[in-house]
């Protein structure tokens, strides 16, 4: 099956799509014509996911599904970053499977409604059409999840974040073993199912690869053409032949990006997820293609607490 990711076209059209991973293909800039110098790929692939976390994982999923080859790169020794040590709370609905079990009646529509409600402090600041496009996923991401290996307590689901309809499932502790759940949470038991079935379809997971530089057809303009990330104290050169996907978390552990929202978060402030996780998110990322908005910020952040990792709220 030719990998085609249908209206969101985001590997032909470069969209960016969703909270927490951009899609970067034809990003393009004014005013830089120097021509990049010749490169020297060490490994190619259709498509190149930076970061193995809540994002990266379905990416790497999803595009193997499409028939894509993918490699992803993780700069930690181990996959999972945030979404391993989370609480494992993934309050998605419109009608889920576990929602119809329990004879809970929900649609997408009210899901949209309840996340976009003015008398909330939170969600009246919602980008209205990330909402509407989430809203319409919740049920497809909540059994993407289930077709993964991902389980799920089986209770009925809970009210969370004043929604009008119960929507809150915990997902299972992976396993007792510390090695695999690092620090025991549920976060474990979404994170190594979606690795394990990653690596099942194909998909090559490169630890210990912190990207670097992204590169394009220009030293700061023209088509994304791939990756440099630091294995090793060497550089390693990753072609994307169809696009990469940066899911490298948020900004949390970046001081300077993070004072840029709140000038008081100063290098003293405790980072949730440090130390096994260190988020600096975007630093490469074309200025182009990273463009924060207050909205952007306040949705990202409140779809961040609604949907345990944004690309399992948008399917590639
Ligand atoms: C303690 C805690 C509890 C939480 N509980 C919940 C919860 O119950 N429900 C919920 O919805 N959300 C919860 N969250 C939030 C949730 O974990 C995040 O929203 C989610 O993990 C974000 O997904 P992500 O893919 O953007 O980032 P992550 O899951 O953090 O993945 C990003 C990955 O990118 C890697 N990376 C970063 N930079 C680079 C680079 N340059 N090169 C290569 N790799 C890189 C990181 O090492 C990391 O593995 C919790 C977070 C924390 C810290």
């Amino acid at each position: 099956m030719k990998f085609n990711p249908g209206r969101r076209k985001f590997i032909t059209e470069g969209t960016a799509i969703g909270v927490g991973a951009t899609a970067l293909a034809g990003v393009t800039q004014e005013g830089d014509a120097a021509a990049q110098a010749p490169i020297r790929w060490d490994r190619t692939a259709d498509v190149v996911i930076v970061g193995a976390g809540a994002s990266g994982l379905p990416a790497a999923i999803t595009a193997r599904d499409g028939g894509a080859t993918v490699i992803v790169l993780e700069a930690n020794h181990d996959i999972g970053g945030h979404a391993m040590l989370s609480g494992g709370r993934v309050p998605l609905g419109g009608g889920t499977s576990m929602q119809k079990k329990y004879g809970i009646v929900d649609s997408a529509d009210q899901v949209y409604l309840d996340h976009t409600n003015h008398k909330d402090s939170e969600f009246r600041y919602c980008d209205r059409d990330l909402v509407r496009m989430w809203a319409d996923e919740n049920v497809a991401t909540f059994e993407f999840l289930i077709e993964n290996g991902v389980k799920f307590n089986d209770e009925k689901p809970d009210f969370v974040n004043e929604g009008t309809v119960p929507r809150l499932c915990v997902a299972q502790v992976y396993s007792p073993d510390l090695k695999e759940t690092i620090n025991g949470s549920p976060g474990s038991g979404i994170v190594r199912p979606l690795e394990k079935s990653a690596r099942a379809k194909g998909a090559e997971i490169l630890l210990k690869h912190r990207m670097t530089r992204i590169i394009r057809e220009n030293p700061t303009s023209g088509k994304v053409l791939g990756v440099t990330a630091r294995f090793e104290d060497k550089d390693v050169n990753i072609r994307a032949r169809k696009g990469v996907i940066l899911a490298t978390g948020g900004h949390t552990s970046n001081v300077a990006f993070r004072r840029m929202f709140d000038p008081r978060l100063t290098e003293e402030y405790q980072v949730a997820g440090e130390p096994w996780t260190k988020q600096n998110g975007w630093q490469s990322a074309p200025r182009s293609a990273v463009r924060p908005t207050r909205v952007t910020i306040a949705a990202a952040e409140s779809l961040k607490h609604v949907i345990s990792g944004p690309v399992m709220a948008t399917r590639i």
